[in-house]
Order: C-alpha cells, then structure tokens, then sequence
C-alpha cells in the first residue's frame, strides 16, 4: 500500500500520516523528518537545507528527489509506506512515480488535505515537536499531558524556528505556487481523494479510514 498526503504546511498531514502509519504497520517518511534529522546532526545534508528550511524556502529537487529514492529502497519499505511532504513539486511527482514503477508498486491513494489559511496559521505557530521522536502537538487543539513534555517518549517539545509567522506566511505562498500544482497532476491520475481537515484530528482519521477500508 502506497499513500501519499498532500496539503498546505499545517494541515495535519503528518498527524494524519502517522496514525495511518501505525495502524497500516508501514514506515511513515516525512522529508521534513528527514531534513530536521540532518540538521541536528550537523551533516552536509542539514548544513544545505537549513538555508532554504530557515527561509520557507523548498530544498532543491535533486537533493530532495535522492533522499527519497535511497529511502525508499530500504528493506522496511517492501509492503508500501506513507509520503508526507513530499512531492511537494511537479517535477517530485514525476521522479516518484518513476521510483515507483522501478520498485514495481502503484500510488494507492493521494489524500488532499484542505484547510483554510486562517486555520493553517493558528495550527503552525501553536504546533510543538518532539526533539526525540517527532510527534506533533498543538498547544491549544492537541496538548500534551505534561506541559512541553513528549506523551509518547518523554522528549522535551520545542517550537520549530520555521514555525513563526514570518516565515509562515512564505511557507504558504510557496505552497500556492510550487506545490498546489499538484492536485491537478493527480486528480487527472484519478486518484485525489479530497479530505476536510478543518474537522477535529479523530473525525479526520474516520474520514479517511473509510476511503482505506473500499
Ligand atoms: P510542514 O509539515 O509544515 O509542511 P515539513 O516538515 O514537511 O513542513 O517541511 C519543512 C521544510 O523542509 C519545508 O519548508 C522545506 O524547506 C523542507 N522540505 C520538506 N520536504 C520537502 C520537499 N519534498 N521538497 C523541498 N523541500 C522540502
Ligand atoms: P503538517 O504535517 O501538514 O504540516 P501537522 O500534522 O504537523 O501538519 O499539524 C500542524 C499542527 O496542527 C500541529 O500542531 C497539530 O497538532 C495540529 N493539528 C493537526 N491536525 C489537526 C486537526 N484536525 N485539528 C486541529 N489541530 C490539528
Ligand atoms: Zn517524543
């Protein structure tokens, strides 16, 4: 099974795509994830993207394009996965879908994700993000138990620097430009399913188990 969520940065798609992750028993990739690992680690990789992350800016698509090609190559990936925040360009699209067809699978399902944008700028500057495992919280809409302590692991909560409004407002328009595209790029595929993520986060989960499910 391949699902691939699409949506304005906000819009819950890694919230969604983890519980799906969980629940399916294959590995949730978020390049974001992947970016902010290598950032912390200090890598070549992190030095590079931080440039663009700190900006609102999209990371090159070659760099980006060979990360999830190595990614998806490994062994745990063998029964499908779970894209979040990638493609987030026509040309990631493309290189997906030749990635795909070498590893012999099929894009199952594309999940757009809408939100308003008022509702994308309330969800950023009130998401918090485990520094250890990358779960996501919402001061207000999703808080956790302990106060800026993980549920899950215990890690410390932080608020991503690209998470203020400044930037914010950039991640926004180069989403409408660059990635927005893509909506039209699947539906003509036949296989955008276009889901309401105003809805509280179990409702939205409902929604989308029930595509899953057919
Ligand atoms: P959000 O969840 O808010 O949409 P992500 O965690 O997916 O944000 O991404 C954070 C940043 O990492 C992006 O603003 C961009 O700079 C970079 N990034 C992540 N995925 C990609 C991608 N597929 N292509 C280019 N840049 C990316
Ligand atoms: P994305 O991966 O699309 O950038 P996230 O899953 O990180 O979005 O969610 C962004 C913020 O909004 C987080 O703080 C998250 O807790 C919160 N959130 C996610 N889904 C919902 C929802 N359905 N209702 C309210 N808040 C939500
Ligand atoms: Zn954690």
């Amino acid at each position: 099974m391949v699902i691939l969520f699409l949506g304005a940065p906000g819009a819950g798609k890694g919230t969604q795509a983890s519980v799906i992750s969980k629940k399916l028993g294959i590995p949730h990739i978020s390049t974001g994830d992947i970016f902010r690992e290598a950032v912390s680690q200090g890598t070549e990789l992190g030095k590079k993207a931080k440039e663009y992350m700190d900006r609102g800016e999209l990371v090159p698509d070659e760099i980006v394009i060979g990360i999830v090609k190595e990614r998806l190559s490994k062994d745990d990936c063998r029964n499908g996965f779970v894209l979040d925040g990638f493609p987030r360009t026509v040309a990631q699209a493309e290189a997906l879908d030749s990635a795909l067809s070498e590893l012999g699978k099929n894009l199952d399902f594309v999940f757009n994700v809408e939100v308003s944008e008022d509702e994308i700028v309330r969800r950023l500057t009130g998401r918090r993000t485990c520094k250890q495992c990358n779960a996501v919280y919402h001061i207000e809409f999703n808080p956790s138990k302990v106060e800026a302590v993980c549920d899950v692991c215990g890690g410390e909560l932080y608020q991503r620097d690209d998470d203020r409004e400044e930037t914010v407002r950039n991640r926004i328009k180069v989403y409408n430009e660059k990635t927005a595209p893509l909506i039209d790029y699947y539906q003509r595929k036949g296989i955008l399913i276009d889901i309401n993520g105003e809805l509280p986060v179990e409702k939205v989960t409902e929604e989308i188990l029930k595509y899953l499910s057919k």
